[in-house]
């Protein structure tokens, strides 16, 4: 087996372990790669039908939506900084479209990428732009954003350049995965909540990420580690519940539900990276 790392390309890779799992590390970018991913998970059908996104229970999604709107209004006002007047914003990943779903309040016209066949089905029954692959996304966008996308993905150069491929020139691309290089992940190993080879290929550090964006010829405007869940999201849980408690079909969360948010609220810590597309825009379509 040729060990090239997926991505800085460096034949640079190391055997490593966390807990029961084998790894690779690469002693140049830094990152971590799963040796074996979940043989299921190999096949595109898995993402297609069996990955759960959350559940589909109609309430239940509406909870989620609520619970999640702050952080995407805050997500939204972060990227649009750097980028006030965007016209077009493409998500990769999107979801039951959740995220879309806000930024076109906003007056921007969005398109989603979505493999899971029934998150896709919901988000095109709100009347949302939603294709199954980013090979299907025409046209130029003036941000793109991936969120807790990359860790999944077998090759990120591929995967980063299909992005930046459809970011028009000054575009930005936005992109969070969890922070393998974090404290918590240090502390506790792989009982670490986001350490989940079964399903994540690649374990980033910060390093490694600014360095994929710029070898994929992206400028980084801004790179921070944080908490994922801010006090906006701690709050509006309790708001979602409690609003949608109000059906009988949603129950108030229980103490299972509450130890298992308390302890993501602590140790969920994440990479977020805006980057700029500098160079003229080569143009999905062109
Ligand atoms: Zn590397």
């Amino acid at each position: 087996m040729s060990l090239s790392c997926p991505v800085c390309l460096s034949n640079t890779l190391v055997p490593a372990r966390l807990g029961a799992t084998p790894l690779w590390r690469c002693t140049h970018c830094g990152v971590h790669v799963t040796q074996d991913v979940g043989a299921e998970e190999q096949t595109r059908e898995f993402y297609s039908q069996h990955y759960v996104l959350h559940s589909s229970v109609a309430a239940q999604r509406e909870r989620h939506r609520m619970f999640r709107m702050p952080e995407y209004h805050d997500m939204i006002g972060r990227i649009l900084r750097y980028k006030p007047n965007a016209r077009r914003w493409l998500d990769v990943g999107c979801d039951h479209g959740f995220l879309i779903d806000e930024v076109r309040r906003a007056g921007i016209g969005v398109v989603g990428v979505e493999p899971q066949n029934r998150a896709r089905d919901y988000a095109r029954s709100v009347g949302l732009d939603v294709v199954p692959s980013i090979d299907e996304v025409h046209g130029e966008f003036d941000v793109v954003t991936a969120f807790h996308v990359l860790e999944h993905v077998s090759d990120p150069r591929a995967f980063v350049q299909a992005c930046a491929q459809r970011l028009s020139p000054g575009g930005v691309l936005a992109i969070r995965v969890p922070d393998y290089g974090s404290i918590w992940r240090r502390l506790l190993g792989s009982r670490w909540i986001w350490f989940q080879p079964s399903v994540h290929r690649l374990h980033f550090t910060e390093g490694a990420l600014r360095l994929l964006l710029q070898d994929c010829g992206l400028g980084v405007l801004s790179s921070v580690r944080r908490a994922a869940n801010t006090s906006l999201t701690r709050d509006s849980y309790w708001l979602a519940a409690r609003t949608f408690s109000t059906y009988r079909s949603v129950s108030m969360p229980s103490f299972r539900d509450l130890a298992a948010r308390t302890y993501q609220n602590i140790v969920g810590r994440e990479i977020m990276v805006l980057a700029v597309q500098q160079q003229p825009s080569q143009g999905a379509s062109a």
